[in-house]
């Protein structure tokens, strides 16, 4: 088997859902965002898993991503759809009962022309300027919108990754000149936010990333494994270059293991001489620059090179991957490339319900 080896913990993304369930309030429902086909690690198994785990409320990026998730989870959960109404998506959102939150007044008026009685909800910008009615654009729509009855009204924090950011208490005050007195239920919180206590969380937190074992979830279970095999390995004099651009050179004679994967399957170029795979407990630094399908990395403090070295999972999160990348969890999730060989352990109560 040359094929990397990526390992979808299935149990450790429930322990995940219920930590930052239990992180907020008893009152307060947890939803899960599973757009990107639920950050790169399979929607179609993920989704039911955390359905079996009682989550009635899922949030996607786009009425596609909407539709496909609806044929994986069936006629129950509410669907969510970020980016709203689009043009041409009014079939979509009818057949697969998705639920646009609305972002500004020509998505308000395509929708209640589209589709009069299908449910909608609302999305408010309090700051961050990325999608959302802007306040004035909400106050002049409100009487209209809430007398149509949204099922829920969304803003979203830029800065909840860091609760001493000043910009966490603007937006909260924001949200709440314009949502605090309505009777619909509300939902500001992504993971950063369920953290940020319980000013943020209102009644529906929708995490993403700490489900899928990511900062800023301190306490998250690692839920991705990524184990590469050695396909050779090689002894190189002090002074011989390794990898393309010859950018490494050894220092001391030493051993080279050459691994079966690179930046085709979502191993970011940039880590190249920066990040360091696991041999056991033992880190082992990347020699030279990361190849199309090949790394390069150097083992010659190892008494047995192992068939398979690790870049995340027990030994090293994908927020550490991300840091010598000079990226994010998120980014190196939503990389990952689709020649591994995924595995999926655990989600017993997925199959018992299923
Ligand atoms: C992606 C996203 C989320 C989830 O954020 P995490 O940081 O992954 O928890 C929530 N809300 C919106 C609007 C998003 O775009």
């Amino acid at each position: 088997m040359t094929r990397p080896t990526l390992t979808v913990d299935l149990d450790a993304l429930v322990a995940n859902w219920r930590g930052l369930d239990a992180a907020s309030g008893p009152g307060v429902e947890t939803a899960a965002v599973v757009k990107a086909d639920a950050y790169g690690l399979g929607a179609d198994r993920v989704a039911p898993v955390l359905a079996a785990e009682g989550v009635r409320r899922f949030f996607v990026a786009l009425a596609e991503e909407g539709a496909a998730l609806r044929r994986i989870l069936g006629p129950g959960p509410e669907i969510f759809v970020f980016s709203g109404h689009m043009a041409g998506d009014a079939e979509l959102i009818a057949g697969a009962r998705l639920v646009p939150l609305l972002n500004d007044a020509a998505q308000v008026n395509r929708h209640f022309e589209a589709l009069a009685d299908h449910p909608f909800g609302l999305q408010l910008d309090s700051g961050m300027n990325r999608l959302g009615m802007e306040p004035a654009e909400f106050a002049a729509l409100r009487d209209r919108l809430l007398a149509a009855r949204p099922r829920l009204v969304i803003s979203h924090l830029a800065c909840s990754d860091d609760p001493s950011d000043p910009m966490n208490a603007r937006q909260l005050k924001s949200f709440k000149e314009m949502a605090g007195d309505l009777d619909v239920p509300r939902s500001l919180a992504a993971t950063g936010g369920t953290l940020l206590g319980p000013d943020y969380q209102f009644e529906i937190c929708r995490p993403g990333i700490g489900l899928y074992g990511g900062q800023p979830f301190a306490r998250a279970q690692p839920v991705v494994h990524l184990d590469i095999p050695v396909i050779q390995t090689r002894e190189v004099a002090a002074g011989e270059a390794v990898g393309y651009g010859a950018t490494w050179i050894a220092s001391r004679p030493t051993r080279i293991a050459t691994l079966a994967a690179g930046y085709a399957d979502g191993i970011i170029r940039q880590m190249g001489n920066v990040a360091q795979l696991y041999a056991g407990a033992t880190p082992c630094p990347l020699a030279g620059r990361v190849s199309m399908d090949l790394l390069t990395v150097d083992v010659g403090h190892l008494d047995t090179v192992p068939d398979t070295l690790e870049l995340f999972g027990i030994h090293q999160s994908v927020d550490d991957v991300a840091a010598a990348a000079g990226t994010i969890g998120y980014e190196i999730l939503t990389s990952l490339g689709d020649r591994y060989a995924r595995q999926y352990s655990g989600g017993e109560t997925d199959r018992a319900a299923s």
